[in-house]
């Protein structure tokens, strides 16, 4: 297949060709059941054998305890956006029935355009509860832009949240917190106000990290979610990591004036349903698991974390040559920088189309930033290999020297 190109779409994004062709026999044959996956039954015992190993692909590579349930289901982070509110705040119902419904407050770190969204979904479904802990706007180069994570000491969490939220990569916007806890940019796990418990109700939404480097700190979250779309598979499955004390009552919560909860979006009973309560996307599911067993067989999350940073230095390199000489501007502030998604300007008028048409020309597309913030945008997720990160590289020392 020759006429595929180099896709670097921020999601849906490329998968290993690999595996698409192995997802191509299993969609005629699943598993020599003489069935295709997308015409077997969810409780057929192949299917629950396979649906079990890609959960246990990602609690072995991920390293997740047993105090985390791990949930498939559909909807994408935009669902979760809903459920999260709707799930913590029935629990904070059921942990603290004394307070008013004006004390549950949810916390939001809006770094960008996903959080921002999600946030928003919490102002809708819990009004004057959605609060912003932190405003990374207000730190910008230009005061109106997400361009950075702001240092530890900005931060201000209220004192018993029934739910912290943050999301670990902006997918629009290039910013990302730092894996290195001692940074300024790492998010700030060691301030947050804990519950009487010692747990946190920490959210974390990993759509276009997950399964590209470990979680930091995973087991004190609270639910962490990913849609399948960017590192993993195809779009039709999102991936919950939920600890079980948020496996809750819903019910419960609402006989005692908690806001009902729709049971598929409910994640006690997407887990006592061992993520089977209503038919799963099994297709997704299949290409998925191939994607992790892949994984598995190259190294598992190390291989993928190094090949990632290395993949991220190198076109941030060529961005950085690039503003030398007047051609590229960077967007986002250092120590910020997303691994996954590079953001950058061409500088000059028509610079941006003359960069894309001659990507397009050598093979490479995917390459137009968010119609929000424009721009190029290069995704870097897992499948991208560095052969092809090598060839976009070249181009853009190639555009530069023309360009200068
Ligand atoms: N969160 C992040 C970080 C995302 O990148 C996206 C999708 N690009 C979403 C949430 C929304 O996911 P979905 O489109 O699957 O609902």
């Amino acid at each position: 297949t020759t006429s595929r190109v180099i896709n670097f779409g921020a999601g849906p994004s490329t998968l290993p060709q690999s595996v698409l062709e192995k997802a191509a026999q299993g969609l005629l044959n699943f598993e020599d059941t003489g069935i295709g996956i997308a015409e077997i039954s969810h409780r057929s015992k192949e299917f629950v054998a396979f649906i079990s190993n890609v959960e246990a692909l990602i609690r072995s590579q991920l390293n997740v305890p047993p105090t985390h349930s791990i949930l498939f289901t559909q909807g994408g982070g935009t669902t979760q956006f809903s459920a999260v509110v709707l799930n913590l705040l029935a629990r904070h119902k059921l942990l603290h029935p004394e307070l008013t419904d004006d004390e549950r407050v949810m916390d939001y770190v809006l770094t960008g355009s996903w959080s921002k969204k999600a946030f928003l979904e919490a102002k809708r479904l819990g009004g004057a509860r959605a609060n912003i802990a932190l405003d990374a706007r207000k730190y910008s180069k230009d005061g109106v832009s997400f361009d950075n994570v702001p240092p530890h000491d900005e931060y201000a969490f209220s004192p018993a949240s029934a739910l912290i939220y943050y999301c670990e990569n902006e997918t629009i916007d290039g910013v990302q917190f730092s894996p290195d806890p001692s940074a300024q940019t790492s998010f700030p796990f060691t301030i947050l106000p804990r519950e009487r418990s010692g747990l946190l109700p920490l959210v974390g939404d990993h759509s276009s990290s997950f399964m590209s480097r470990p979680i930091p700190h995973l087991s004190e979250h609270a639910v962490i979610f990913a849609g399948a779309q960017k590192n993993i598979g195809p779009a039709g499955l999102t991936v919950l990591i939920v600890r079980q004390d948020c496996l809750v009552d819903v019910d419960a919560a609402a006989k005692l004036g908690a806001t009902p909860v729709p049971l598929c979006l409910s994640y006690k009973t997407l887990a006592e349903g061992r993520s089977l309560y209503n038919t799963p996307s099994l297709l997704p599911i299949y290409i998925t698991g191939l994607v992790l067993e892949r994984m598995q067989e190259l190294g598992g999350l190390a291989y993928f974390e190094a090949l990632g940073r290395r993949k991220a230095e190198k076109v941030y390199a060529a961005v950085r040559a690039g503003e030398e000489r007047g051609v590229f501007q960077g967007k986002v502030q250092a120590g910020s920088c997303s691994w996954m998604n590079v953001i950058f300007n061409v500088l000059g008028s028509g610079a941006e189309s003359r960069f894309l048409a001659g990507a397009e020309k050598v093979g490479m597309k995917g390459l137009k930033g968010h119609r929000s913030v424009g721009g190029i945008r290069v995704s870097l997720y897992n499948a991208v290999t560095e052969a092809d990160t090598d060839k976009l590289v070249d181009y853009m020392k190639e555009f530069v020297s023309e360009a200068s």
